[in-house]
């Protein structure tokens, strides 16, 4: 019961939705002298001896198992790492091919369960075994009789959704049939349709929230119509120390579509680090301002918001337009915000600090958000309804108002995948880095030769060039000592007493106050500070012209976007800079392709593809950063094509019945809002 508890089991409803990781076939078992040779049998017994054979080339541990009828000797290849758990005195039971070796019989690498005292009564048939997640003391075939002892009352209370045609013309079996279908399965068919059940609501459930939420926005909402004019377009083009790429001028295109219409933009700008999405989001602001109204823009840091606001305002200077900056460190708040309020700042950039209640605009009329994995699906709907002072209409304006908004993103998302998940957005990709930038050599080394790799970062910190080194942990000991992971503390000890002696370098990670890490990060800038050795934290977008060197250390412990990430810190300024990346002693296969990937290109967008084939969607360039519920069934990478299907289908439901307010949708629309109506704010929709 603690078991059941401990996994958050504690009613009827969780058990039967907590699903089996995944299924097994199970066959009968048999006591050991009835076992059929050549056949794939199942037994049970007490180990009563066992050895390690270390005979190359293939180690092996052998184990010798009894029952009250006879011995059936066991082998695993290259199994030395269960002398652990396998030892004289435990109960196991076994299922492989039983061969025969000469005379004897003998399993060789079966699965197997340890049976402890009698929570694995004796599978007396074969059948499909579900295998539970488990732990806290509980075996996966106790979840599964706890989930058998309720299913029968649970099942008939399960509502189906779907309306009945559209149910059978997909081929999907009834939900409570799913259930029961996962849990006790009469036959692996089963296991699939279910699964593909169950996988199909998670994904139509989401479709159906993004297209809802978006009619919402179309059909109810009113963003002002920007002017838009060849003589603006000049007047705004001529405030660029730069020409616009053809890939910014084909994103601009878009955003003077959108903005120009009266319906509310919701477009995201993706492009790899460094490709220069924020004057794209500039000239999204300027046509705001050029038509009297306000534009907002929000970063995930304080550092980036002072940047941004920085390079705006020189890039303005002279010109009439009013920039402000908000973050949580800004004095002279109560200046500001009636100024805002006012309509007298044209163009607010900040922080988070931007969300809270008293903020108020008199117009806003552009909202831009950066780095918008940072940030949650909520804080998008927030800033949207700052668009006449907070939820609801300002002074003679009417309450249907909200600002385009624009976000953007250097998390690369492969535009299949993009396309089809942020159903809500309209996505445009700054393709390529502006010309003129330098390379960035990137090499893998082994920590054999971690000196010359310091010698080296001497050698231009000397010259007067400046280094990122991250690391993947703070503290010694907040990994085990096994891991052998480098931590920030201990590395700058070494670093000081030995090969960057003399040199200043500062700590940087998440243990450290926000305003001491800012400082840090602007003496840095200032070139006070030769070498940071820091955690991720410096991941997103900060700008150190002067910083050629970035050196990871147990590089295959970070993730392909991580390093990507990373790797952009550098190359921003006029010189050559470099990225080393230092593996640790032990690389799996994974990583090993990780950094071969990230030594192969700079493209993010290739990264992204490579990483998304090499393991799904998961948790990189992945759909948790983007803000998105995670899925309990569904599989980004296996079932892309029913991801579409539930796009299409999403689509022509929604035109159809933009509120799922026909009586045979009420239970659809129940649950809908019950899974996203929080996350994608559809509490005014429904
Ligand atoms: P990101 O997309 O990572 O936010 P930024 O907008 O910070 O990139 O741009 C990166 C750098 O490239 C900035 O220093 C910016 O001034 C510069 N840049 C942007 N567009 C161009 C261009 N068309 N030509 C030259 N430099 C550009
Ligand atoms: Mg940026």
């Amino acid at each position: 019961m603690e078991g059941l508890i401990a996994l958050e089991l504690t009613n009827v409803g969780r058990l039967v939705a907590h699903l089996p990781s995944r299924h097994e076939q199970l066959e009968a078992e048999a006591s050991i002298d009835n076992l059929v040779p050549d056949t794939i049998v199942s037994a049970r017994g007490t180990v009563t001896a066992t050895r390690v054979v270390m005979r190359r080339p293939r180690l092996r541990f052998e184990a010798v198992l009894m029952d009250a009828t006879g011995r059936l000797d066991v082998v695993w290849f290259n199994g030395t790492y269960l002398r652990e758990q396998v030892q004289p005195g435990t109960r196991l039971r076994v299922q492989g091919k039983l061969r025969r070796v000469g005379h004897k019989f003998q399993l060789a690498n079966p699965s197997f369960t340890i049976l402890r005292e009698d929570r694995e009564p004796e599978e007396a048939a074969a059948r499909i075994r579900p295998v539970y997640r488990a732990g806290e003391g509980l075996t996966s075939r106790q979840v599964e009789r706890a989930v058998l002892a309720v299913l029968g009352r649970a099942l008939p209370l399960i509502e189906e959704h779907l309306p009945e045609r559209y149910r059978k013309d997909r081929e999907l079996p009834l939900l409570p049939e799913a259930y029961r279908m996962q849990h006790m399965p009469r036959s692996f068919d089963e296991v699939g349709a279910s699964r593909r059940r169950l996988a199909f609501d998670e994904l139509l459930l989401l479709q159906l929230g993004v297209h809802m939420k978006r009619a919402h926005l179309r059909q109810s909402l009113r963003s002002p119509a920007l002017r838009w004019s060849a003589e603006i377009d000049a007047r705004v083009r001529e405030r660029f120390p730069f020409t616009l790429t053809p890939s910014q001028d084909a994103v601009v295109a878009d955003l003077v579509k959108d903005l120009t219409a009266g319906t509310p933009t919701n477009r995201l700008i993706q492009g790899d680090v460094g490709s220069g999405k924020t004057v794209v989001a500039l000239y999204a602001m300027l046509l705001a301002v050029a038509s009297g109204h306000q534009a907002a823009l929000m970063a995930p840091t304080e550092i980036l918001a002072e940047q941004h606001e920085a390079s705006i305002r020189s890039m303005l200077a002279g010109s009439r337009v009013r920039v402000e900056l908000l973050t949580g460190a800004t004095e002279g708040r109560e200046g500001l915000l009636p100024r805002l309020a006012a309509g007298d700042v044209d163009i607010l950039v900040g922080t988070h600090a931007l969300l809270t209640e008293d903020v108020r605009f008199a117009s806003l009329g552009v909202a831009v958000i950066d780095e918008q994995h940072r940030f949650g699906v909520h804080q998008r709907a927030t800033l949207r309804q700052k668009a006449t002072g907070g939820v609801g209409g300002g002074p003679g304006l009417p309450d249907n108002r909200t600002p385009h908004v624009v976000v953007m993103t250097a998390t690369p998302i492969p535009r299949t995948l993009a396309i089809t998940l942020f159903g809500d957005l309209d996505i445009s990709t700054i393709a390529g880095l502006p010309p003129g930038r330098m390379p960035i050599t990137t090499r893998v080394v082994g920590p054999e030769q971690r000196d010359g790799v310091y010698a080296f970062v001497r050698a231009r910190l000397e010259a007067g060039e400046q280094a990122f080194i991250v690391v993947p942990t703070i503290d010694p000991g907040d990994a085990a000592p096994e891991e052998r992971l480098e931590d920030v503390r201990s590395l700058v000890r070494r670093l000081e007493g030995g090969p960057l002696k003399g040199r200043r370098i500062a700590a940087l990670h998440g243990r450290l106050k926000r305003g001491t890490r800012d400082t840090i990060m602007e003496r840095f800038r200032a070139g006070r500070i030769d070498a940071v050795v820091a955690t991720t934290v410096i991941e997103v977008g900060v700008d150190v012209p002067n910083a050629t060197l970035m050196v990871v250390e147990n590089a295959d412990r970070f993730g392909l976007a991580q390093l990507h990430q990373l790797r952009g810190r550098v190359g921003r300024g006029s010189r050559k800079s470099a990225c080393v990346l230092i593996a640790g002693e032990r690389v799996t296969d994974d990583a090993r392709a990780r950094l071969e990937a990230m030594a192969s290109t700079r493209d993010g967008f290739v990264l992204a593809e490579r990483d998304f084939a090499l393991r799904g969607p998961g948790e990189l360039f992945g759909t948790r950063q983007s803000g998105l519920p995670p899925f309990q069934v569904a599989d980004l990478g296996r079932d892309l094509d029913l991801l579409k299907l539930a796009r299409r289908d999403a689509a022509e439901w929604i035109a159809a019945s933009p509120r799922l307010a026909r009586p045979e949708e009420a239970v659809l629309l129940r649950r809908l809002l019950k899974v996203h109506g929080a996350s994608l704010g559809l509490g005014d929709v429904g």
